[in-house]
């Protein structure tokens, strides 16, 4: 099963799966390898489809919270080019560490959402613009 967002739309999802999938690679060998627990709450629903402790569960929930309010929507330009800075300190560098640690893994596991993510990479960051509308305003129209 694939650890859908229930509230991002299109190609937001796309990216929460993406990291979803980098979130659980890092725990399944930092956390879980080591004896954490899984946590096993049912909500939300992407939980079921992922093994992750309480602590990767709450990151991969910001994550998805950060997708929802990002102001470039469905434009939104790969994370690491972004210039805004939305993520806190702390999960900023948790973020990191599993972004360096799982990255490279994504191309033998997750071949096309990791091409898709670097070809991401490789594009300007578009300018904002009226015509961006972020996930959470969009699905309450
Ligand atoms: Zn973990």
């Amino acid at each position: 099963m694939k650890p859908n967002s229930t509230v991002l739309l299109g190609s937001l999802n796309t990216e929460f799966v993406t990291v979803a999938y980098m979130v659980e690679r890092y725990c399944k060998d930092h956390h879980l390898a080591k004896g954490a627990d899984k946590n096993t709450q049912a909500e939300p629903q992407w939980q079921s489809a992922l093994n992750l402790c309480a602590e990767c569960s709450e990151l991969l929930a910001y994550a998805e919270t950060r997708l929802d309010r990002c102001p470039y929507g469905e434009q939104k330009p790969a994370c690491n080019t972004c210039p805004i800075h939305c993520y806190k300190p702390e999960p900023k560098d948790q973020m990191r560490q599993v972004m360096r640690y799982s990255g490279p893994r994504m191309l033998l596991q997750h071949p096309l959402l990791a091409f898709r993510h670097l070809w991401l990479e490789k594009q300007a960051v578009p300018e904002l613009n009226k015509q961006m509308i972020p996930n959470r305003k969009k699905r309450k129209m």
